[in-house]
């Protein structure tokens, strides 16, 4: 059962719904969103009826959920869910693109970077300076220093930056530096604790797929952050591992519509993890506009050559721009805009 309360609500009238809860034996979780506050009743639901509920003040809505991932479920709320990244709107019929490359380097990369995401008509950047690698012995990027090269360079335009959060630690020097929307990676899906800190803030939060999750984990682990009062989450399928070696990996395309009925909130695609190369990327990100996606993530570098990061699959500056020229006529087709 969850209890959605109304704007105005107060602390008095939240308190009531709770010690009723704890009347029937159970616990109460409160999510404090934005735009809403949804209490989670924990516990057996059995002696629960909407009735309960819906005549106290303050009260909007109660219902028994089905599904173990409530606030993240659509079931609970019908509409898509529109996130407001610093001004860009993503989740509604605008189709939002960010770009940028894999890693922060140095500050002319990002600032050629930045030139090139905005030039290409993107509306968000991308960059790590937090490197999840699979050897300690490569790049591990450049740390709070990257942030700094980061927000210079995308500040410049005036593009909201995405970056990887790996450790709760780092949060402070997230929230320093402005950071718009925070990317939970692939390895780092189900890390429950980090989940749970980027529950407690108001930024969004891109929730990368497991590399071998199955939808309900990822699904579940996007609700481990809005149980905490974050409900700005925003899903991204990166491709799956399988039996396959040809490329990095799957791109489950058939994941997309799954999610837009099993969730309001919006879904992106990163077809460069997917693929894995660059000569993928622009097949991979029409398939996932046209399968409903609302958004793509794209690894671009000034000199993909040169990357210090994921040269294979980053884009050059141009293969961007024909990108985002093919994007818009599917768009159009679906009754989208770019
Ligand atoms: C990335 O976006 O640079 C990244 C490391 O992605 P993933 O977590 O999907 O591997
Ligand atoms: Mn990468």
């Amino acid at each position: 059962m969850i209890i959605v309360m109304g704007k105005n609500v107060t602390d008095v009238q939240i308190d009531v719904v709770v010690k009723k809860l704890e009347a029937a034996g159970l616990q109460a979780n409160i999510s404090r969103g934005i735009e809403r506050i949804v209490i989670g009743a924990i516990g057996d639901e059995r002696p629960l009826s909407e009735e309960m509920f819906t005549p106290l003040p303050g009260v909007e809505s109660a219902m028994h959920v089905t599904k173990q991932y409530k606030i993240v479920s659509r079931e609970s709320h019908m509409e898509n869910t529109i996130i407001d990244i610093s001004g860009v709107k993503l989740g509604g019929s605008q189709i939002q693109v960010v770009a940028g490359p894999c890693s922060v380097e140095t500050q002319e990369q990002m600032d050629l970077s930045a030139q090139f995401v905005h030039e290409a008509g993107c509306s968000l950047m991308r960059g790590g300076a937090f490197k999840p690698r699979t050897s300690p012995y490569t790049f591990q990027g450049k740390g709070a220093e990257g942030l700094e090269i980061f927000r210079r360079a995308a500040d410049k335009y005036k593009l909201p930056i995405v970056t990887e959060l790996m450790d709760a630690r780092q949060l402070d020097i997230f929230l320093k530096h402005d950071v718009d929307v925070i990317q939970i990676g692939t390895r780092n899906m189900q890390n429950f604790d980090l989940l749970k800190e980027v529950g407690r803030i108001n930024i969004p939060v891109i929730l990368k797929r497991g590399m071998s999750a199955s939808i309900s984990e990822w699904l579940m682990a996007a609700e481990y952050i809005a149980a905490g009062g974050n409900h700005n989450i925003i899903f991204c399928e990166r491709g799956i591992r399988t039996f396959e070696t040809y490329y990095r990996n799957v791109l489950d395309v058939t994941a997309i519509p799954v999610l837009k009925k099993e969730t309001h909130l919006p879904v992106i695609v990163d077809p460069s993890h997917a693929g894995g190369k660059a000569w993928m990327v622009p097949a991979l990100s029409q398939a996932a506009i046209a399968a409903g996606a609302d958004g793509l993530l794209v690894e671009m570098h000034p000199n993909p050559c040169e990357a210090w990061c994921d040269a294979d699959q980053a884009l050059s500056p141009q293969a961007l721009k024909d990108l985002m020229g093919t994007l818009g006529g599917i768009a159009q087709a679906i009754g989208r805009t770019l």
